[in-house]
């Protein structure tokens, strides 16, 4: 007999909505966080709104600033696809992780402040510092412990791409996220309260952030200095060989990631909570395996499909005329992605 139903490692956004779908599935659930309190991290902080939607059905109030599409700029031309499935929202990591602890709490979930070692698997459950549970959710983000201690990280991507954020206290002067192109880096600017945006920047070239915004001139003058710290993250692209091992099921960046340059982490995040929640439920984890492949089909592709094509030069200087010209398809890409799981 466990201890637990399930033990949720980790409680970032996939984390805590893994432990909301448990809660709600009537599991004996638990949550182990490392960082105390209400936890920040390098992100560009934008919900497309299929993440709005599947978090105000968690019951988790976001407050933030509604983003009603995305605008790529390149210095001379400026395209833009409004989201035609509601709006997203610009919500800082702080109130969204904030949001997601008042569900948590509200659902009688334990949060305990605590980081897991050593993780050894039986027959009937699984043993993590003495601590026993039927299954594992290891949402512990885009370096997981627990993915390399259970072997299945695989090789590093040649060209590692980063990305580092920062606030300015500017008002914003759009409701669209724009992606502002150079030739080596990408600057995704979001609206998320009425006096700040954020900028984040995804290269594959190191450097301080200020050099980084450097390469977009007419943005730099525009938020002038950064309020407060700059955080980083990366390299952004990591690879599982599997979703699950046993009854241990990898769920958020920890499952696998492609690149932030579609922003949709957190919708990913709460997608695969409901998918790796309902396979336990089932008592068949393995097949949360094919429906991860499923449910992250779309970003796969298109992120991917975007990242090898954007790293050519050429493609990389046509991708903005291209979408002035293909307004459309611009708008079809855009709302692939941005659409409820
Ligand atoms: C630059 C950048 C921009 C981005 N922009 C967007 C965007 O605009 N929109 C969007 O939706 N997504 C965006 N993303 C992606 C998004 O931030 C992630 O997909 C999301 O944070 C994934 O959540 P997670 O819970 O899987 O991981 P995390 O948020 O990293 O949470 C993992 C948690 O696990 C904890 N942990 C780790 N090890 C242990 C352990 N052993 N024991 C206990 N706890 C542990 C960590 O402390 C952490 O709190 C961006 C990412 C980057 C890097």
């Amino acid at each position: 007999m466990s201890d637990l139903d399930l033990l949720v490692v980790g409680g970032g956004p996939a984390g805590l909505a893994t432990a909301l779908h448990a809660a709600r599935a009537g599991l004996d659930v638990e949550v182990w966080e490392q960082r105390p309190g209400v936890v920040d991290k390098a992100c560009g902080e934008g919900l497309m709104p299929g993440a709005v939607a599947a978090l105000d059905d968690l019951g988790v109030r976001t407050v933030g600033q509604d983003l009603t599409g995305i605008r790529y700029l390149d210095g001379r031309r400026c395209v833009a696809a409004p989201f035609r499935a509601g709006p997203g929202r610009g919500v800082r990591r702080t109130a969204l992780h904030a949001a997601l602890r008042d569900a948590v709490a509200a659902a009688g979930v334990p949060v305990r402040h605590r980081g897991a070692g050593r993780l050894v698997q039986h027959a009937d459950g699984v043993d993590v510092d003495g601590t026993t549970a039927a299954h594992v959710v290891a949402a512990d983000g885009l370096h997981s412990p627990l993915r390399r201690a259970l072997g299945l990280e695989t090789r590093r991507h040649a060209a590692a791409r980063f990305g580092l954020r920062a606030h300015f206290a500017t008002a914003p002067w759009t409701s669209y996220v724009e992606v502002h192109w150079s030739p080596g880096a990408e600057a995704y600017v979001t609206p998320v309260a009425p006096d700040l945006v954020g900028v984040a920047v995804l290269t594959a070239e190191r450097g301080p952030f200020a050099s980084h915004l450097g390469r977009f001139p007419a943005l730099r003058e525009r938020v002038g200095e950064p309020a407060g710290e700059v955080l980083g993250a990366g390299p952004l692209r990591q690879r599982a060989r599997s979703r699950v091992a046993g009854r241990v099921l990898l769920v958020g960046d920890a499952s696998g990631y492609v690149d932030a340059l579609t922003g949709e982490g957190v919708a990913l995040a709460v997608a695969q909570a409901r998918a790796a929640v309902a396979a336990i439920v089932e008592g068949r984890p393995d097949r949360y395996e094919r429906d991860w492949h499923e449910v992250t089909r779309r970003y796969r592709w298109l992120t991917a499909g975007l990242l090898g094509a954007t790293r050519v030069p050429p493609i990389r200087r046509a991708l903005v005329p291209a979408a002035e010209r293909l307004p459309g398809v611009f708008a079809a890409a855009v709302n692939t992605l941005a659409r409820p799981a």
